[in-house]
């Protein structure tokens, strides 16, 4: 049996010349490791600002327990924050 003349583009599954340094249907090529870089970067970066932005909303809304830590830190520089600033604000008045 002769070896297959084509392979199928890991990227969009078209068949591509064996040697074909670049995939004739969506211009995958082996510098680019075979990605789908002809059709942008979308299939690489979305996926991850999505996942930020759900683990983001995950920890601003739900377990509690997990993001303990982290949000009792900025709610107590919050809170600090607004002590000072009535300080100051009732110190100038006073000092007036
Ligand atoms: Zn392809």
């Amino acid at each position: 049996m002769p070896p297959p003349s084509t392979f199928p583009c890991p990227a969009c599954g078209e068949d591509v010349p064996a040697k074909a340094k670049a995939c004739p249907h969506c211009g995958a090529c082996d510098k680019s490791g075979w990605n789908e870089e002809a059709s942008g970067t979308d299939g690489l970066d979305l996926p991850g600002e999505d996942f930020d932005y759900e683990k983001f909303k995950e920890e601003e809304f739900g377990q509690p327990q997990k993001l303990r830590g982290k949000k009792l830190f900025w709610w107590w520089a919050t809170v600090l924050l607004v002590i000072v600033l009535a300080l100051l604000t009732l110190s100038n008045f006073f000092l007036r």
